[in-house]
């Protein structure tokens, strides 16, 4: 038996597929879907998110996206708008249907978060944040869990059993990219791992290019690169105005060229015989 028990195919053969509905909307990430989700890194104000919501909107992303507590390596860094970024998440989810996904951070903010957002995203930071993981497997909500800066598939797949050993059987299981020796990409993605996944899990497996890559000019084509392994949809940063984004705007795609990535990674998904045209 495998360490990571029930995160295992050996344990369930089929993949699993979560779904995630509004009032308005249901969406599926898994095997048979390409699920993109799209945002700003964080939530800077009402105005400029309900702006770049309805055009993701209109563009056919699926699930938005949308910092409120965002952990910085610098504490001068902006830290997100905290509860107000939740009431303005809160609020667009409402005008636009759409399934929002938000990090939580700390314990404490589960109560306001599980309330206000579709998918809980725990953070490269908390991947071994063992109380949190905890928390999440008590939980009947959707997690998006994302690879440690540094850690191994398997202590990644371990952590997912934290959340699946408590009940919860909602996990999806995001590559943003682990840390190397090579500083000229943010990080380094780990398209193999991908590939990798499809086999030792059945879970489904998003990839975040924008975190992995830490540039924007890399953002298309290793989305396409991580589709063309196998991956169930992206999760990637887009801003109206990347030169003044409050984080990560070296990584944001422009509206247009997310509709680039949109086609083209459609048109991939296509190919591959993964979605249906
Ligand atoms: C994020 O997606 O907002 C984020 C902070 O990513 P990561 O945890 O992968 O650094
Ligand atoms: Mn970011």
């Amino acid at each position: 038996m495998r360490s990571f028990a029930l995160a295992s195919r050996e344990y369930k053969a089929q993949d699993t597929i979560v779904e995630i509905s509004t009032s308005r909307k249901t969406v599926f990430i898994g095997e048979g879907y390409c699920t993109i989700i799209a945002g700003p890194c964080a939530i800077e104000g009402k105005e400029d998110y309900l702006t770049i919501a309805r055009i993701l909107e209109a563009s056919g992303a699926h699930i938005l996206r949308g910092g409120v507590f965002k952990p910085r390596t610098s504490p001068y860094s902006f830290k997100g708008l905290g509860s107000e970024g939740v009431k303005i998440i809160t609020e667009v989810r409402e005008i636009t249907g759409l399934p929002v996904i938000t990090e939580i951070m700390d314990v404490r903010d589960l109560d306001l978060l599980y309330e206000n957002v579709d998918i809980l995203q725990i953070g490269s930071r908390n991947m071994q944040n063992f109380t949190l993981l905890e928390e999440m497997g008590k939980l009947d909500k959707p997690v998006m869990l994302k690879r440690g800066l540094s850690a191994t598939i398997e202590e990644w797949l371990l952590a997912a059993e934290y959340i699946l050993s408590g009940g919860n059987e909602k996990v999806i299981l995001c590559e943003r990219g682990i840390r190397t020796f090579e500083p000229y990409t943010r990080n380094t993605v780990d398209i193999g791992a991908v590939a990798l996944l499809k086999h030792l899990s059945h879970l489904p497996i998003i990839v975040d290019p924008s975190h992995a890559t830490g540039r924007w000019q890399m953002v298309i084509p290793v989305a396409r690169a991580a589709i063309a392994a196998g991956a169930d949809g992206i999760m990637v940063e887009v801003h109206q105005n990347p030169d003044m984004a409050l984080s990560d705007g070296k990584q944001s795609l422009t509206p247009d060229n997310f509709n680039k990535m949109f086609d083209q990674i459609v048109q991939l998904a296509v190919l591959d015989g993964k979605i249906k045209p």
